[in-house]
């Protein structure tokens, strides 16, 4: 039912992202800063994409839930079979519990993105988890089962509070390697453009689902995606799909002198069609 009002309202974006490109810029909400970097030792706590083989690429969704641009968000999910990855806050999931039943129900992913949105990484260690513990109480509360994932707002934290969090509470720490800057506002077809150029395999995308263009692109962006031939996971799901990178062609280290015969190439693993490098 809403599903037709979704689609006659949002119809003017549905096909492409080519319409106009000049748009407002209000209210700049600064949600990313850049992605940290991540080096791991040990096993890995933070990531910013994934290795995998295969069209796999998770979208995610940040600062919600919102009365409105999440239902309506979940509508366009729904009627393409997606999944995506609900980072929420923990002030609005004690708001609107029952979208996060209905995005449970519909298969998606919910994970922690603090409680009142600060910058975790500014912060002491009992500030960082009073937030933590309230928004993962917040969500067992609404859903029934605690979120094993976590996105610090703008990407902030420091390489020791990733280590006590991940053993505290047992997160993996989720950046992202696909961000359109839609808090910017830079209007629907520049959002769905830079996410359809930049995502690959294994792709971890950022966007909000708290202002409105962000979800008028995402018709055209899913569909886009999709006819890219990418297959939409929960971040979870990704993280499972994990592969090792392959060994690096043997280029750098010369084989000790085996004449090839002439005309035969030196044999090198051949790469899986469409897998990344990093
Ligand atoms: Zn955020």
């Amino acid at each position: 039912m809403s599903l037709l009002r979704i689609f006659s309202l949002g119809g003017f974006f549905f096909l492409t992202c080519q319409f106009a490109l000049a748009q407002s810029n209000s209210s700049p909400t600064p949600e990313t800063t850049r992605p940290v970097s991540v080096t791991p030792s040990g096993p890995q706590i933070t990531f910013n994409s994934v290795h995998v083989e295969g069209p796999y690429v998770a979208i995610t969704f940040d600062d919600g839930p919102h009365a409105t641009l999440t239902p309506k968000l979940l509508d366009l999910l729904a009627a393409r079979k997606m999944k995506a990855t609900f980072f929420v806050v923990g002030e609005n999931v004690v708001e609107y519990p029952e979208i996060l039943k209905r995005a449970v129900r519909e298969g998606h992913e919910i994970a922690s993105h603090s409680w009142s949105h600060p910058n975790l990484g500014k912060m002491g260690d009992d500030g960082v988890r009073r937030e933590l513990q309230k928004t993962d109480d917040a969500i067992k509360a609404a859903i029934g089962v605690r979120p094993t994932l976590m996105r610090p707002p703008y990407g902030s934290i420091t390489a020791r509070q990733k280590i006590w969090i991940n053993e505290s509470f047992g997160y993996r720490i989720i950046i992202w390697d696909v961000d359109p800057l839609d808090w910017k506002r830079p209007g629907p077809s520049a959002v769905c453009q830079r996410i359809v150029n930049e995502t690959r395999p294994g792709s971890i995308i950022l966007a909000h689902d708290i202002h409105p263009p962000t979800i008028e692109a995402m018709p055209a962006t899913f569909d886009q995606l999709q006819e890219k031939g990418f297959k939409f996971v929960t971040v979870s799901e990704l993280l499972a799909m994990a592969r090792p990178l392959p060994p690096k062609p043997a280029s750098t280290v010369r084989p000790p002198r085996a004449a090839p015969a002439a005309g035969t190439a030196p044999a090198a693993p051949a790469p899986a069609p469409g897998t990344p490098n990093g």
